[in-house]
């Protein structure tokens, strides 16, 4: 009997995981005893980061994406569909097509998070964001008419893709602003939903002063309820109002109504066991990258570490041996802070980050880390 193994999400985190399965069972897949399934939406895998640096002209939304078949071994069997569904009692997996449902033996599941706008009044109308590929390109056409005015750059949805990119866009606005000798005619202004400009304690110390120091407005217990987009103001929860010009925003995510449906968690990010990315309502269900509700941040990194721990997991599991690797939340994260420098942070489950003071060279590395994605994606580094 061949043992298959099936994957819905061909993003960061699902093809890692189906790459290193690949190679780890090399010898099964060829002899016909295991079978790796991976299932996408789109024959496109979508690099997300590339988006933040569109509006600014650097890159395209086309640089985001490649064809999936060129980034998945040859051993995986890739089927280009829409799961619609999952039963966890009888093991199946449904399709948008008219596809015969798909049964698996182990199911994981990575469809990532969507972007919301609509769910906040007024947003979709009166907000921007850099979060999809026609999103990101509208941005870059306001943000090269925008010579004077209020910029916002306000977090709207949390949790969100990417821990550190509401940060990076107005630090690298300011930047942007000051070399086209506009900054003057520009003021920005930053919004947190708490009581300090970041989720992460040290990264809200870090990005503070030096937001003070870019003049950079900094708005704390800021949760927009609506956005008026004739009179172009954000209201609160809070009971505030302000102005803008240019609303720039982190919109609301959600998970996967798949997930919901499935009741494999209510709000559409499966829960899991954090460590072994094993599911809670079901047998021989995992969840990894962003659909996950795991206890650190939605970024890519995170679902690569998870994704090379589960495929270890799997691999002992596959043969009847007492799985051992346990992800432990293991993230790290380029922060882009304008003037053409870059830090970074790293941390875990245990561990806050300590962001060091930004360089050049991290800048430089972020870029290059960048490119060299579509080896890691392979699984090649
Ligand atoms: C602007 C921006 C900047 C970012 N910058 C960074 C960064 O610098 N560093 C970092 O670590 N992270 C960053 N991230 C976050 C990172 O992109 C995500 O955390 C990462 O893509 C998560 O990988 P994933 O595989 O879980 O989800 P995704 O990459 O979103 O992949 C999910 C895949 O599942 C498919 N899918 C969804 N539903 C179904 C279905 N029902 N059936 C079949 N297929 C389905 C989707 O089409 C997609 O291909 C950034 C994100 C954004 C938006």
């Amino acid at each position: 009997m061949t043992e298959r193994v099936v994957v819905v999400g061909g993003g960061t985190a699902g093809t890692v995981l189906v790459n290193n399965l690949a190679e780890e069972f090399r010898p099964e897949i060829d002899r016909g005893d295991v079978e790796v399934v991976l299932v996408n939406d789109s024959p496109e895998h979508v690099y997300k980061p590339t988006w933040l640096y569109v509006p600014f002209g650097e890159k395209t939304p086309a640089d985001a994406k490649r064809p999936l078949d060129e980034l998945v071994d040859r051993r995986v069997a890739l089927r280009i569909d829409r799961v619609t569904g999952v039963d966890t009692d009888s093991k199946r997996v449904t399709f948008e097509s008219d596809r015969d449902p798909l049964g698996y033996d182990h199911l994981v599941l990575a469809m990532g998070a969507q972007v919301t706008p609509e769910e906040t009044p007024g947003l979709a109308e009166g907000g921007h964001h850099f979060y999809g590929p026609e999103a990101t390109e509208e941005l870059r056409q306001e943000l090269a008419e925008f010579t004077e005015g209020h910029l916002v750059m306000s977090v709207v949805g949390v949790p969100h893709m990417c821990p550190v990119a509401p940060l990076e866009f107005p630090l690298i606005a300011d930047s942007w602003f000051r070399d086209r000798g506009l900054r003057e005619d520009v003021d920005i202004t930053y919004t947190y939903p708490i009581n300090r400009a970041h989720g992460i304690r040290s990264v809200a110390e870090w990005a503070g002063p030096l937001m003070a120091d870019r003049d950079i407005d900094v708005e704390t217990f800021f949760n927009p309820t609506r956005v008026d987009p004739d009179e172009q103001v954000v209201h609160t929860v809070e009971g505030r109002e302000l102005d803008y010009d240019l609303l720039v925003t982190i919109p609301p995510h959600d998970g996967s109504d798949v997930v919901r449906e499935a009741g494999l968690g209510d709000d559409g990010w499966v829960d899991v066991d954090p460590t072994t990315l094993e599911a809670a309502n079901a047998e021989d269900v995992y969840a990894l990258g962003d659909v996950a509700d795991l206890p650190t941040s939605k970024a890519g990194s995170a679902a690569h570490y998870a994704a090379t721990s589960l495929a270890d997991r799997l691999a002992s599991v596959v043969r009847g041996q007492r799985p051992t690797a346990e992800y432990d939340g293991k993230t790290v994260c380029f922060i882009e802070s304008g003037e053409d420098e870059a830090t970074y942070i790293a941390f875990d489950y245990d561990e806050e980050p300590v962001p060091k003071v930004p360089s050049k060279l991290v800048h430089w590395s972020k870029l290059g880390y960048n490119q060299s994605y579509w080896l890691t994606a392979r699984g090649v580094l």
